[in-house]
């Protein structure tokens, strides 16, 4: 056997570090990786910057956070759904549930295919009487006469207890909600009815997470009202730290953007908006001004990185690992310039 030089041993010696590395830090980074997840990325939306995903009129976000993959509405379109998706690297055959915020299309578009990639998914929406998610009512609804021959009474006179009426999704596993509750350790849902002219008796669930740093609400399209979720939702935890999605004021006239813009940021002391979808130009613009840096830009493929301080990563920047600061991008920058180096990958290359 040739007798082994320094530089042979200097390899070995690299090999074994790199393999212990890999043994050590790899299960934990699997498991880590996905519980120290704490991110909103933005899967469909009418503005954002230009990239591969299609922009359209709709809302839908993944939430990642505490280990759950939460997928919030579908947008408006199956087919956009399922491109942003791939464009973002996003298998929606994995998700632990899914949250329907209400029953406009903008928002259920993409049931349909999300059903055909996960047919079994849990899927909260709101209960409505009679509603497309589905419905149930007690039998004692309907008034009874016994005066009547059996074949003029309802179910021969024997009503089940619960009469239940279909979804336009047949088979899909629909959790009908028409309560704030908490469905999983620290994870909401706050369930609101509009009074709206036009979406008057409209049920909406809006999502309310409970972080170290105080609530991150997500919501659909507000129809309830933004302030008056925000406010449900200090019952939870009176720290709001983030809301995101679509506020809803997009046809509203500035006194009335400017009441909520304020309410939100003087009276709820909301630490960070996101606003999207149906929040309106003016009232992004309101926002930016009310809010200043805490206004975070989440436009189509933005990803959201929670925490103490939550940034926006815009779509054009998405292969950059998320939470990283412009020091930290700038040194990432800078070390996949040197991977070109000879030097680095003849290391490399000695190290396999
Ligand atoms: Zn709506
Ligand atoms: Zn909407």
């Amino acid at each position: 056997m040739k007798p082994k030089s320094w530089v042979d041993y200097f390899f070995a010696a690299l090999a074994m570090v790199l393999v212990g590395c890999a043994a050590t830090t790899s299960p934990a980074q699997a498991v880590g990786a996905d519980s120290a997840k704490a991110q909103i990325t933005i899967l469909y939306d009418a503005f954002g910057k230009s990239s591969s995903m299609q922009k359209d009129w709709g809302y839908a976000a993944l939430i990642e956070y505490g280990g759950k993959r939460i997928l919030f509405d579908t947008g408006n379109n199956g087919d956009t759904l399922a491109q942003n998706a791939k464009a973002k690297g996003i298998d929606l055959s994995k998700l632990d549930f899914v949250v329907m915020s209400h029953r406009h299309g903008d928002h259920m578009g993409g049931v349909a295919y999300l059903l055909s990639v996960n047919p079994r998914v849990k899927i909260y929406a709101p209960k409505e009487g009679f509603g497309v998610y589905g419905a149930d009512l007690p039998s004692t609804f309907y008034r009874k006469d016994e005066s009547l021959p059996s074949e003029q009474r309802y179910y021969d006179g024997k009503p089940p207890e619960v009469m239940r009426f279909g979804a336009a999704w047949p088979g899909a596993n629909f959790q009908l909600v028409d309560k704030n509750i908490e469905i999983a350790p620290g994870i909401h849902l706050i369930a609101l009815v509009s009074d709206k002219p036009g979406t008057l008796e409209l049920r909406e669930l809006s999502l309310a997470i409970n972080t170290a740093e105080g609530l991150v609400i997500i919501v659909g399209c507000s129809h309830p009202g933004i302030e008056k979720i925000v406010e449900a939702a200090t019952k939870i935890n009176p720290r709001i730290h983030l809301v995101a999605g679509g506020f809803h004021l997009v046809a509203s006239k500035d006194e009335e953007i400017e009441k909520i813009v304020t309410a939100l940021r003087d009276t709820y002391k909301v630490a960070y908006v996101a606003p999207g979808h149906c929040t309106g130009e003016p009232t992004f613009a309101a926002l930016k001004k009310a809010f200043g840096e805490r206004n975070l830009y989440a436009g189509l493929g933005t990803t959201l990185t929670l925490g103490a301080t939550p940034r926006s990563i815009a779509e054009a920047a998405r292969n950059i690992p998320a939470a990283m600061d412009e020091d930290d991008l700038q040194s990432y920058r800078a070390l996949l310039g040197k991977s070109d180096d000879h030097e680095y990958s003849l290391l490399a290359r000695r190290a396999d």
